[in-house]
């Protein structure tokens, strides 16, 4: 029985996992409701999946790992690009679930769906243009590496783009190799199950991608956890990547954590005022501010902070919030309660912090369970501030004003994290020059963030380890042999147990 929507009645039925080529329940019998964040309501039940869930799917993984990994590059790229047409066929679908589900507005939803082919056939290409390399080593003898998947994976998702981050992962693990066990967060596992679907249907073999539903200490952790997995890409907080990272290492499982932020947009002087507006709405009130590169901290220089401030105003004055069925819609609501509460939480904190500019409230008109937060804007906020170091997690922007480069970057630099950064400026050399001294994984001048199966995603410092896309997150799904060969007839006299001539 397939998973069903009925968006008349906003509710989807036979949700239920991937393991081993086949769908079930939680061996334990148990589910949980997961909830539409546009209205607070029950949406479907979703098994709970527990450790011996989790050993079912490693178990199975572990089973087909060697055959996948001998699979001909060329016939596992096949199957990722099969998978590309199907979710391109139900792309419809996809979105109006992930809509559901995650309180992504449909327009966007359809957007981050109609992308996903993108990372399938990113990963099918390079699946058989991936290899190792020769090495020139002294003596008659050939030396060179091989790259190898690293066997079962394991894929922890948070909640904010569910879908797409479970593809950015799974896509190159797949490609290279490797059988996955996908953990999706316990608000969003919708758009998992339907994904498992189009996997069946694209014909990959049982066991080689499987889906756990559950919550993160109980699934979650058992799979981080479980000795069999070989690598772990784990995408959410910092404070859960810790974690993630010490199971982990009991195993000595490789790790790539993708996790929070808390970004500057720098404004000078000399910017284009109307594009860097654009860009700082976007950057904290993209999906309501959930997002892990958001730009939650506004560098405006002096000069330009009265200009920048009243178009920031008109800008957010004119996006249109709620519904995120109507087409007009541009933010919809936060995930859950607890986001909900928490983001509340700290504009108040806020407003003992800064001067609130802007927002503070609930949109007028949004339905009444939902939970939806207008953008907020402090100003007079400095970079000390709780609401300018931690990550919130919703539409709220600090704005601190600036007048002195070094110390800018010396603020922006100030920061646990460090994912992410915008610089605004027509001056190339100044854009440059302060591109290489901000300590963040990416920097987008004059221009906001997007994100590309091409272009390599992570962070410096407690942002993360590891790479996502581009060439560079082959490292975080392969593992290297090395293999020389003697070239002579026999093994000479007088070489050392190194192989080096003497
Ligand atoms: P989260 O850390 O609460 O949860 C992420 C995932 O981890 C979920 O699947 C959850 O069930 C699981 N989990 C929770 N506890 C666990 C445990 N003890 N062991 C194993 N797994 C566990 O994060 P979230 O609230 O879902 O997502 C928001 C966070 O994700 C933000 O901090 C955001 O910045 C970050 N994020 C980062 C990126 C990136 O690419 N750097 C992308 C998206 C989101």
């Amino acid at each position: 029985m397939t998973l069903t929507l009925d968006l008349t009645a906003r509710r989807v039925e036979h949700a239920r996992m991937f393991v081993d080529g086949g769908w079930a329940d939680a061996a334990s019998g148990g589910s949980f409701p997961t909830v539409d964040p546009s209205t607070g309501e029950t949406i479907a039940q979703v098994p709970r999946a527990d450790a011996t869930d989790v050993d079912r799917a490693v178990a199975a993984a572990r089973r087909v790992s060697v055959e996948w990994q001998f699979t001909d590059a060329v016939a596992r790229a096949g199957l990722l690009r099969a998978l590309a047409g199907l979710v391109a066929e139900n792309a419809d679908e996809l979105a109006r679930l992930e809509a559901l589900d995650s309180g992504h507005y449909l327009a966007k939803a359809q957007e981050l769906v109609a992308a996903i082919p993108l990372w399938l056939e990113y990963w099918a290409g390079l699946a058989d243009k991936v290899g190792g390399r020769t090495i020139d080593v002294p003596g008659n003898k050939l030396s060179f590496t091989l790259r190898e998947p690293l066997g079962v994976t394991a894929h922890i998702v948070p909640w904010n783009y569910p879908l797409l981050i479970l593809v950015r992962s799974c896509a190159p693990a797949l490609a290279l190799g490797n059988t996955c066990v996908v953990k999706p967060a316990e608000d969003t596992s919708l758009s998992a199950l339907k994904f498992a679907e189009l996997v069946e249907q694209a014909g990959f073999p049982a066991g080689v991608f499987n889906v756990v539903t559950g919550f993160g200490a109980e699934a979650g952790a058992a799979l981080a956890a479980h000795p069999d997995v070989a690598g772990i890409t784990f995408t959410g907080s910092t404070e859960t990547g810790k974690t993630v990272a010490k199971l982990a290492a009991d195993h000595v499982a490789q790790v790539n954590l993708e996790l929070g932020g808390k970004s500057p947009t720098i404004v000078f002087p000399d910017a284009d005022l109307d594009d860097a507006v654009e860009a700082a709405v976007q950057g904290f009130c993209s999906h309501a501010g959930q997002v892990c590169v958001a730009g939650t901290r506004l560098f405006v220089h002096a000069d330009v902070r009265e200009a920048f401030l009243a178009k920031l105003v008109d800008r957010l004055r004119a996006a249109k919030i709620g519904d995120i069925f109507d087409g007009a819609t541009q933010m919809g609501p936060l995930i859950n309660e607890k986001q909900y509460r928490r983001v509340r939480e700290y504009i108040e904190i806020g407003k003992s912090e800064g001067t609130l500019h802007y927002g503070g409230g609930r949109p007028a008109g949004t339905a009444d369970g939902g939970y939806y937060v207008e953008p907020t804007v402090f100003t007079d906020v400095t970079n000390d501030a709780r609401i300018a170091r931690e990550e919130i997690f919703g539409p709220v922007a600090a704005v601190i004003t600036w007048t002195d480069e070094d110390e800018l970057i010396r603020a922006c630099n100030d920061s646990p994290y460090g994912l992410f950064a915008v610089v605004f400026t027509k001056d190339i050399t100044r854009a440059l020059s302060t591109t290489r001294r901000l300590q963040v994984g990416g920097v987008m001048i004059n221009d906001w963030f997007g994100e590309l199966p091409m272009t390599p995603h992570g962070g410096h410092k407690q942002s993360g380890t590891g790479r996502e896309e581009g060439l560079e997150a082959v490292h975080g799904y392969t593992q290297i042999k090395h293999v020389t060969v003697n070239l002579d007839d026999s093994l000479r006299a007088g070489t050392d147990w190194a192989g080096a001539p003497l």
